[in-house]
């Protein structure tokens, strides 16, 4: 008994850490009811009970990680008319024009078509409504961390790291910047409430290999074709693909569209992905959920969360809309 009952525990404990039913991971927190990536969508994902907040990770001018969906900044905040000299020749803004201090100027406003001004999901908080900022790694890590000690919870995170290969291209190594101060807050290993997340295989071997990243960290999948490092995501898709992936990552982040698909007529097809995913070894946890943005054909909400969950047996999903999964999975 005295060798068993630590060994209970700890069964106890790392269940009690991760619910038996798949996880619901807040797609750039709760962007259904506020502006992506800002503290307050993430403080209202973390109330409605998401087990993990996402972060998706770029660099400023002076080597700091912020949570920001893209490397561009003008299609979520109000760049164009704060500093509009930061224009490239192509017409975009960049993240990694900017230092911190500039960076912090910004205003955040919901996801925008930046040449007509519209917003890209109507039923979204209003553009230019309030006020929001673009967060550090670090703020967001504290601002979770500091919940999670007041709630007593521990709410994990998923952090992605975006377009390595562009980063480098330009002179700045993000992972290399990201992973220490992930370690320095605690996510360094298997057992921590961490899944590291990123598009470009290149890119996951040599934070596995060279960077010496221990922690869970998850292969996104593109919905076809190839990725930006060349790398074709079809191929990887394959049983023989995900053997090979299962060696070097803990699980896969497929586009939905790569697990079950509708046709016209309405007819649900689901793909083999999860089941050969799952004989390699792999969790799955597909993306995204939007209740306002169903993948096509798709008849309901409620269709597309049995579609992945009940007929295909995913392990997880990002959704907008925390609530809506949850209330699905409890029910
Ligand atoms: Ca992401």
């Amino acid at each position: 008994m005295k060798k068993i009952l630590p060994l209970l525990l700890l069964i106890v404990g790392s269940v009690m850490a991760q619910p038996a039913r798949p996880l619901v991971v807040a797609h750039r927190g709760a962007s259904g009811y506020l502006p992506e990536h800002t503290l307050p969508a993430k403080a209202l994902a973390y109330g409605l009970g998401a087990d993990f907040l996402e972060q998706d990770l770029v660099l400023t001018k002076d080597d700091v990680p912020v949570v920001l969906h893209d490397i561009y900044l003008d299609t979520v905040t109000d760049i164009a008319a704060r500093f509009p000299e930061k224009k490239r020749a192509d017409g975009r803004f960049y993240a990694l024009d900017l230092t911190l201090a500039e960076l912090k100027q910004l205003r955040v406003s919901e996801r925008f078509n930046a040449k007509t001004g519209k917003p890209v999901l109507a039923q979204r908080f209003p553009a230019g409504k309030s006020e929001f900022h673009i967060s550090t790694l670090e703020e967001e890590l504290q601002f979770i961390q500091g919940l999670n000690h007041s709630s007593g919870r521990n709410v994990g995170i998923y952090p992605e790291i975006k377009q390595p290969k562009w980063h480098r291209e330009q002179g700045h190594d993000i992972s290399k910047i990201v992973l220490p101060i992930l370690a320095r807050y605690g996510y360094a290993t298997k057992a921590d409430a961490c899944f590291l997340q990123c598009f470009e295989l290149t890119e996951v071997k040599r934070i596995r290999g060279e960077l010496g990243w221990k922690g869970r960290i998850v292969m996104l999948l593109n919905g076809k074709g190839k990725e930006l490092d060349g790398v074709d995501h079809d191929a990887l898709c394959t049983a023989a693909g995900l053997k090979e992936l299962a060696q070097v990552v803990d699980g896969i982040g497929p586009a939905i569209g790569r697990i079950v698909t509708w046709t016209t007529a309405g007819e649900q097809k689901v793909t083999t992905l999860v089941k050969d995913a799952h004989a390699a070894g792999l969790v799955v946890h597909p993306y995204t959920i939007r209740r306002d943005d169903l993948p096509k054909n798709c008849p309901s909400s409620d269709a597309l969360h049995a579609a992945l969950f009940r007929d295909a047996g995913a392990d997880g999903v990002f959704s907008d809309f925390t609530d809506v999964t949850l209330a699905w999975l409890k029910k």
